[in-house]
């Protein structure tokens, strides 16, 4: 996937493509873009194109936080292509996408989230590791109806790791999937989950800026063929009450860069689990409750996180133990990693991978150790119950702020947006009356 700018322009001729999709995603994890004209192509290389700086400070509604130093006057930031996440969108008539860096002033944009996971994947080369990462997602797919409701795509409930045509009536998996191998996606598999309409994809691992393009990438492409075929696809982390939540797992390894094999396996480790894999291990634990933040950024993402979920809930690792904030699967060899179960579907790809990358340094660089590792359901085992995940944004926004190492690895521009969108929408929300409210109160009060 090597691609130089010339081998971009040759396949825009020899493809015929006429139109190029050029995008960016944002700090709530929206992929925003501009649709252009396959001409302009060296403008997308040489200038970038020119976007309201502002829109980094934008909240779901449109609001816009004050954040120092980019809110001020509304001026420009500019995306320029990156040759390398150039894709023909097999859905679409002659078009392509491509994904951007973000430039503020002529330089790379602190506020980025690709910005903040190249540079956390820099911090690793120098040490001598490459991070190789795979993500799995959750979604939930509805059937549009006629008065403009939706209805879940599969109805019954029992559906878990099953894949026939009552799962998948009108194809829409089968096209899903056949389109991202085409697009040459790392997407190992997928299946129907727990509750009706849920599914599942799984990555195979890659370069963890790879896999970071990709789930994001994945999120937009899924909602535009939905789209295409009358479905209605979501990644917010919990969309009803009667349903289980959506997550998004990170499986986590670091290989050597020069020899290319797995330094989180030990084969002389009668675990098989290296020294630098509980290092890092230990820098999830001490930092997972600021973590949280990025793992989970929206308000309804914390009501995913409850008892007898397979959403983590209190704090801890295990061996293949999926009540766990930490599990460490069973293969051995280069296979050996730390799936982080705490991502939502609905956080943003890179913050989320950043985020983990920062705080395992912090395990690796100061040598911690993680606590004794659980091999029970912690869920009801009270003896190993410490800490809890935080049940709400605001807990887990108050977390990252005090979070020194966090903050510096991902730079005060950064985390000054992140927090001030945050932060307003969790004000929002917090005076917003919910139906929770009217049922509960205002008989009896
Ligand atoms: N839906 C669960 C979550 O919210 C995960 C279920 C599974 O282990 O696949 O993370
Ligand atoms: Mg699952
Ligand atoms: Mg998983």
């Amino acid at each position: 996937k090597n691609l130089t700018v010339d081998d971009v322009k040759r396949l825009i001729n020899d493809r015929g493509i006429e139109m190029i999709r050029l995008e960016y995603v944002d700090l709530n994890g929206v992929n925003r873009g501009k649709l252009l004209p396959a001409d302009m192509i060296d403008v997308v290389f040489e200038d970038g194109i020119a976007f309201a700086a502002a829109i980094m400070a934008i909240c779901f509604d449109n609001s816009v936080a004050q954040v120092k130093g980019l809110s001020e006057y509304y001026d420009d930031m500019k995306v320029l292509g990156d040759p390398t996440t150039f894709t023909i969108l097999p859905y679409l008539d002659k078009t392509a996408l491509l994904l951007g860096d973000l430039y503020y002033h002529q330089k790379p944009m602190r506020q980025s989230p690709r910005w903040f996971l190249k540079n956390m994947i820099k911090q690793y080369n120098d040490m001598g590791y490459n991070p190789i990462t795979a993500s799995e997602i959750e979604f939930f797919l509805y059937n549009k109806v006629e008065n403009g409701d939706i209805l879940p795509y599969t109805r019954q409930t029992g559906n878990a790791y099953t894949s026939n045509i009552r799962t998948d009536p009108q194809g829409f998996l089968n096209k899903l999937t056949r389109t991202f191998k085409e697009m040459d996606f790392k997407v190992l598999y997928m299946n129907h989950e727990f509750y009706p309409g849920q599914y599942e994809y799984n990555w195979s691992h890659s370069p963890a800026l790879r896999n970071a393009d990709e789930t994001s990438l994945f999120k937009g492409i899924c909602k535009d063929i939905a789209e295409q075929n009358n479905l209605f696809a979501t990644f917010m982390a919990k969309p009803k009450n009667a349903d289980g939540g959506s997550g998004c797992h990170f499986h986590i390894s670091l290989n050597d860069l020069k020899m290319g094999q797995n330094i989180f396996y030990d084969q002389n480790d009668p675990d098989g689990t290296s020294k630098v894999l509980r290092n890092f291990v230990a820098g999830i634990l001490k930092h997972a409750r600021a973590l949280t933040a990025f793992l989970a950024p929206t308000v309804n993402c914390f009501k995913r996180f409850q008892p007898d979920t397979f959403a983590p809930y209190y704090i801890g690792w295990g061996n293949d133990n999926r009540t766990t904030y930490v599990r460490i699967p069973e293969e051995r060899g280069k296979a050996t990693r730390a799936e982080i179960r705490a991502g939502s579907a609905a956080c943003n790809p890179y913050l989320a991978l950043a985020g983990i990358l920062a705080a395992g340094l912090d395990g690796i660089t100061n040598n911690l150790e993680p606590p004794e590792i659980v091999d029970s359901d912690l869920y009801h085992d009270a003896a190993r119950q410490t800490e809890i995940v935080p049940k709400s944004l605001y807990r887990a926004l108050a977390e990252l702020e005090k979070d020194e190492w966090l903050c510096r690895c991902a730079g005060e521009e950064l985390i000054n947006n992140f927090i001030a969108v945050k932060q307003m929408e969790v004000e929002k929300f917090t005076n917003f009356v919910t139906d929770w409210e009217w049922q509960n109160y205002s008989y009896h009060v």
